[in-house]
């Protein structure tokens, strides 16, 4: 993300300033905090078809798709993005060439980053890694993105940074004007824009993401959507004593990126949301995987995607605890863009780095048969994303934007006990 990361980060070290956050962070995630814990070369990245589109039509209301609505039984859908993490990391773990000081940039001892991140077998690293990910997400729903298995999941924006990803997996399709994260407002609506236009949506879709890049994303102008991003966070006008402390923290902690506020900040409201707000369309946005490595930090890189799958673990288990969501929601995870690969390029991503296309998605919830980590399947694309959040809520996107990629149907085509889909 981060378009100050993209330009002006480059090279530069802010390390002291986010040593502090670093510091904070490790004591104020919610919940019980996780505990921490690569190898090969990175695949090639095969040219991959773009998706393909249906008809196009004049974008109007969401219509509701009769057959499969009736039969689907995800009423909320929450779609998540741990920013710029890469795919090798979710399928093979920590890259052994990058657990160290000279080429992973790392404050952490080896010793420490192998005990915390190093396995022998990638199924181990990444279980190490992405506990939940691997031990629940991938079990009961379903994964893409493993090139050595030949799964791949791209972007086709041809850009592969934040504003054109964001954009492509919320809308539908690629916007070639958007070059830059600075573009401002979006002129194309998004599908939570689309949704929340309807009577059954309205009001009850959400946009919670660390970087304030997100109200123009999501044109918070326009859409009328509830929106909680960077470093601003509204008074409440019944304040408990959380919601104060909370917001002490919001306005005193060093902003280590003016546009984006650490993880563990957007957590405590987005937690507090759901059970007050009941969203039924929720996106969440989280950016520390990509600032760091933009500092060229591999340990907290390694760390924050760690901690990213400990708050997909707790928003999780906070909505399956409540009747409203228990088994009628479904999450999709991914990210807005690859990186590059080896000793450097890790670091940074775009049309110079190779590779920084591909990306991963992963899928679970009542509706998804579990058919696991996906191998030798046709590739997916970001773009589908966005009708893929409609279908799952029982909405047509692609009666109302024609340029927009149709959904994934393997996510979508039977459910647990059914038919398993090709
Ligand atoms: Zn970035």
């Amino acid at each position: 993300m981060k378009s100050i990361s993209e330009m002006a980060a480059r090279g530069a070290t802010r390390a002291a300033a986010w040593a502090v956050i670093a510091g904070l962070m490790a004591g104020t995630a919610v919940g019980s905090p996780p505990s921490v814990a690569a190898p090969p070369a990175v695949a090639s990245l095969p040219a991959a078809e773009a998706p393909t589109a249906a008809p196009a039509a004049a974008q109007s209301a969401p219509a509701t798709i009769p057959a499969a609505a009736a039969a689907r039984k995800t009423r909320t859908v929450v779609l998540i993005v741990s920013d710029g993490l890469r795919w090798q990391e979710v399928f093979k773990g920590a890259e052994a060439d990058l657990l160290n000081d000279k080429e992973g940039g790392s404050w952490l001892s080896s010793e420490e980053l192998h005990k915390r991140y190093w396995r022998q077998s990638a199924a181990e690293r990444r279980a190490a890694l992405f506990p939940f990910l691997w031990g629940t997400v991938a079990k009961r729903g379903q994964i893409f993105g493993n090139q050595a298995l030949g799964s791949v999941a791209h972007v086709t924006n041809g850009k592969a940074f934040s504003y054109p990803g964001y954009n492509e997996m919320s809308t539908g399709y690629p916007n070639d004007a958007i070059d830059s994260n600075e573009f401002g407002p979006n002129p194309n609506p998004t599908v939570f824009e689309w949704l929340n236009k309807s009577e059954e949506f309205s009001g009850r879709v959400a946009i919670y993401g660390t970087w304030s890049v997100y109200d123009n994303i999501f044109n918070k102008a326009r859409s009328g959507l509830v929106m909680q991003t960077g470093w601003s966070l509204p008074r409440k006008e019944h304040e408990t004593p959380r919601d104060a402390l909370l917001r002490e923290l919001f306005a005193t902690s060093t902003q280590f990126d003016e546009e984006d506020c650490p993880n563990s900040f957007l957590q405590v409201p987005l937690i507090d949301y759901v059970k007050s707000g009941r969203p039924r369309v929720l996106f969440v946005g989280y950016g520390e995987t990509d600032n760091w490595a933009h500092q060229g930090r591999y340990d907290l890189v390694l760390d924050s995607a760690h901690r990213f799958d400990f708050f997909v673990k707790q928003l999780w288990d906070t909505m399956q605890a409540m009747p409203a969501y228990r088994g009628s929601t479904t999450f999709i995870l991914t990210t807005d863009h690859g990186r590059g690969s080896g000793l450097t390029e890790w670091k940074e991503h775009g049309v110079e780095e190779k590779g920084s296309e591909n990306i991963w998605i992963a899928v679970m919830g009542p509706d998804t048969a579990p058919l696991g980590e996906r191998m030798r399947v046709a590739p997916v694309a970001q773009a589908q994303i966005a009708a893929t959040v409609a279908a799952f809520v029982g909405k047509d996107y692609n009666a109302a934007v024609g340029k927009a990629a149709l959904p994934i149907g393997a996510v979508l085509a039977a459910a647990p006990g059914q038919h398993a889909p090709k």
